[in-house]
Formats: C-alpha cells, structure tokens, sequence
C-alpha cells in the first residue's frame, strides 16, 4: 500500500488525474463512474479484460470499441470515443507512466486520441525508474508474456529473454513515457489498484 500511495502522489504531482483503490471490483465501479453514459474505446489490456469493463459497459448500454471483440475495425472508433481506457507496461514511482505497443495504437490514443482517457493500472507494473520499467516491458513476463499468449515467434517468447529483435512480429515498435499527461487530452485518469493485474 505504501508503494502505490507514493505513485499516487507522484501522478498528481505531474497533472494525472490519479487515484487509488482497493481491488478490482472498486476499479471497476470507479471506471464506471468517470465514463457515465460516454463512447468508449479500449485498447488491448489483459487488466480491462479481468475487470470485465466491456461487459459491464454492454450491459449499462455505453457504446463500445474493443478490437479484442469486435475485430480490427474497432480501433479507429476507439480512438474517436469519448473515453479511452487501456492499462501502461509500468509506473515508475516518481509517476511517470511507460507503454509499449506493436502498432503504437495506445501511444496514440493517449498522445492525441480521445478526449479522456482512463488508465487502470495495477501494483505489480510499480517500478523504481525509467530504466527499470524499460526492463520490464522487455520481460520474459511482459513482452515475452504477451507474445507468447498471441503465438508469437520472438525471441523473448520462444527463449525467454528480448534480443532487440527484428522480428515482423516483434509487439515493442512503439515505446513512451509519459512524464505528464499528453496537451492533446482534456483529461488522463489513472486508477491505480492494489492488487497484481494484467502483465
Ligand atoms: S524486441 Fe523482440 S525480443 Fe525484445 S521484447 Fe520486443 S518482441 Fe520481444
């Protein structure tokens, strides 16, 4: 708990709209509230997936975009929605929030996309700095992970450990710290959980 109250202050310090809760089911019920009845879009996120967001949005009746369901088309209505929500690959403690994508679709999502975005971000992404939170996008459990999970053929998923790899199918093109929320948004939630989610 002492880590992520730390982080919080740190994202507020920098201009993020930050705040912390318990567990999952808080982080879904604040997500919830931030969006009321607005458009979303989502980007890829094991996080959003275990919170069940989606499905909790479908229900309410919120517009969705998740190219995870709803195909690839889904991306360009997810970056004109009201709302943007995805997760990060890391928080350094000073708050600065790292990304790593294949086709840079967060990064730009958060750089100059919707107007809001939300990132739910759990206590196991907590990282000492910058350096360290590159280390971890480049993991065997983050990058390797993931590649691994969409049977990818790089070398962090197939020998567990990131060569810099030219692969076509390399997931880490596109990399970004945010060191202050982007000018291209009125506003970037983070929703920090106390609790290991996603990757
Ligand atoms: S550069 Fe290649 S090997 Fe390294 S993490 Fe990215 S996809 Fe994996």
């Amino acid at each position: 708990m002492e880590d992520i109250k730390h982080v919080n202050e740190s994202l507020s310090r920098r201009g993020f709209k930050s705040c912390m809760v318990p567990d999952g089911q808080s982080a879904l019920g604040t997500a919830l509230g931030i969006i009321g009845g607005g458009s979303v879009g989502i980007g890829g996120s094991l996080t959003v997936k275990e919170l069940g967001l989606y499905e909790a949005l479908k229900e309410r009746g919120n517009a969705v975009y998740w190219h995870w369901t709803d195909g690839a088309a889904a991306k360009a209505r997810a970056a004109a929605a009201d709302y943007y929500v995805c997760s990060a690959n890391a928080v350094t403690r000073d708050g600065v929030i790292a990304l790593t994508d294949g086709s840079g679709n967060r990064v730009a999502a958060l750089s100059s996309g919707p107007r809001n975005a939300i990132l739910i971000i759990g206590s196991n992404k907590i990282v000492a700095d910058g350096r360290e939170a590159f280390m971890r996008m480049r993991s065997a459990g983050c990058a390797g992970a993931n590649a691994k999970r969409l049977g990818l053929h790089t070398p962090c998923a197939e020998y567990g450990e990131c060569d810099d790899c030219t692969s076509p199918e390399r997931i880490c093109s596109v990399t970004a710290f945010f060191e202050r929320p982007s000018k291209g948004l009125e506003n970037t939630y983070v929703i920090l959980v106390d609790r290991n989610m996603g990757l």
